[in-house]
């Protein structure tokens, strides 16, 4: 099997894909007109009605939807289809506190599958792989979404959900998985359990992993692939878009491409709201132009992250997207400072610990403190304070160098963090708990 799900959509000419995306876009600028009140009130407001939309350079032209709208719409006010025609709701995972309900008519469950489809091929996916997808299902879109798309290829999958890690290592080897899909936190604790349990790499056949839903690092990433004898494989998406495979990452492991002929992204300035142009970092916006009963128009994502057109050895012309930092909202500003929990695993990583970490912030007379808990390894840990006062004054250091802060760090001893079997929570701001 060549190494596309759809060859022809996936290395199309740039003139083509935007001829493309010109006229599912009026259609469905169109469709959210006549079907969606809450929408086209937005657009009356702006002073825009669908005539004035004609191709993707009028893309600009159309209002913001964000988190707040679709707040505000729930559950029903910004659906594009009759009820009758909708086959299924999900729901996030509720990360920052607000929960949205996204539907789904049965075209759009097809089209989401094709796009994680996508993704399992272009981590190497035939029909003789053993997929193994330990996403939650459920409300939460992984499990779903991943299940869909090996499904479509042909692969053997296992719908394990998440958890229950000790039964995962037994399925991995008694079946023989060669894909495994879940977060990228809780596949480095199937790494750690696997050795705990004894087994090496070679005890298992994996070859390939589909890890996303939350930020990681480069540095994480090499952790699992050396954990698990794997290539580990990035892929996004967010429940607003369908769910996972709005992009995912190809060999070349440098960004994802998005399924630009389902999705057109745009990157802002977040404060302004203007556009930026290629290579400048921002917030991604995207428009659903495929989407029927949930097509959401120019939807502030809030992830910031670079978009860029660079030739992909691959083949793909699919714009790429890098590594989300994180979410604006998951942006913490300590004594003024941005800091993002990406740079501390970073640091954390390059130094030699897990990424078993916990992040505490709060306000002592007026003034933030950064607490960060680390978990030592086996080999790591030390009985003499001593040894533990020098190598977490070495952490204080790496860290305020990156951050220009200084934290406190706390090493604690194996095992005392808990693990995650979802999206890990990495920060505790109790500034906000005080409020
Ligand atoms: P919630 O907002 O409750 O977390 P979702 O489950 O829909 O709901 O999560 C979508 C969000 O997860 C994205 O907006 C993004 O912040 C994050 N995310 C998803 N995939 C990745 C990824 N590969 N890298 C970094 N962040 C990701
Ligand atoms: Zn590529």
């Amino acid at each position: 099997m060549e190494n596309y799900w759809n060859k022809e959509i996936e290395c199309m000419s740039r003139e083509d894909m935007k001829k493309l995306q010109d006229e599912r876009l009026v259609k469905q600028v169109k469709h959210v007109w006549d079907n969606v009140p809450y929408y086209r009130k937005k657009m009356e407001e702006k002073g825009v009605t669908p005539d004035d939309i004609k191709s993707t350079d009028d893309l600009h032209k159309l209002p913001f939807l964000t988190k707040a709208d679709l707040r505000d719409a729930y559950p029903y006010g910004l659906l594009a289809k009759p009820l009758a025609d909708c086959v299924r709701i999900q729901s996030t995972s509720g990360t920052t506190g607000k929960r949205v309900v996204a539907f789904y008519t049965q075209h759009d469950i097809d089209l989401w599958e094709d796009c994680c489809a996508r993704a399992v091929v272009a981590a190497g996916g035939t029909n003789e792989d053993v997929c193994q997808v330990c996403y939650g299902y459920g409300l939460f879109t992984g499990g779903p979404g991943l299940n869909g798309g090996s499904h479509k290829v042909g692969c053997l999958t296992l719908p394990m959900s998440s958890g229950n890690t000790e039964r995962q290592i037994q399925f991995m080897r008694d079946l023989g998985s060669t894909i495994l899909c879940c977060t990228p936190s809780y596949a480095a604790y199937i790494g750690e359990t696997l050795h705990e349990m004894g087994y090496t790499t070679d005890d298992i056949k994996l070859k390939a992993g589909i890890f996303g839903a939350e930020p990681w690092t480069e540095e994480m990433r090499r952790e699992i692939e050396k954990s698990l004898g794997i290539k580990a494989y990035d892929i996004y998406g967010l429940t607003e878009t369908s769910g996972p495979g709005v992009s995912f990452e190809c060999s070349e492991q440098t960004g994802m491409h998005i399924n630009e002929d389902h999705f057109i992204a745009e990157i802002i300035d977040p404060d302004t709201g203007e556009v930026l142009p290629e290579g400048s970092k921002g917030e991604l916006v995207f428009t659903s132009i495929t989407k029927e009963a949930f097509p959401l128009l120019r939807y502030r994502t809030r992830d910031i992250c670079v978009l860029t057109r660079k030739k992909c050895s691959c083949g793909r012309t699919l714009v790429k997207m890098t590594k989300p930092m994180g979410r604006s909202d998951d942006m913490l500003i300590i004594r003024g400072v941005n800091v993002f929990p990406s740079q501390i695993e970073t640091v954390l990583i390059e130094q030699g610990y897990a990424p078993n970490y916990q992040i505490e912030v709060d306000r002592v007379n007026n003034t933030d403190t950064l607490d960060i808990n680390v978990e030592m390894t086996a080999e790591q840990f030390s009985d003499t304070v001593k040894d533990i006062q020098l190598k977490e004054r070495e952490l204080v250091d790496a860290i305020r160098t990156i951050l220009g802060i200084t934290p406190k760090v706390h090493l604690v001893s194996p095992k005392t963090i808990a693990r995650s079997e979802g999206k890990a929570v990495r920060v505790i701001d109790k500034r906000k708990l005080h409020d």
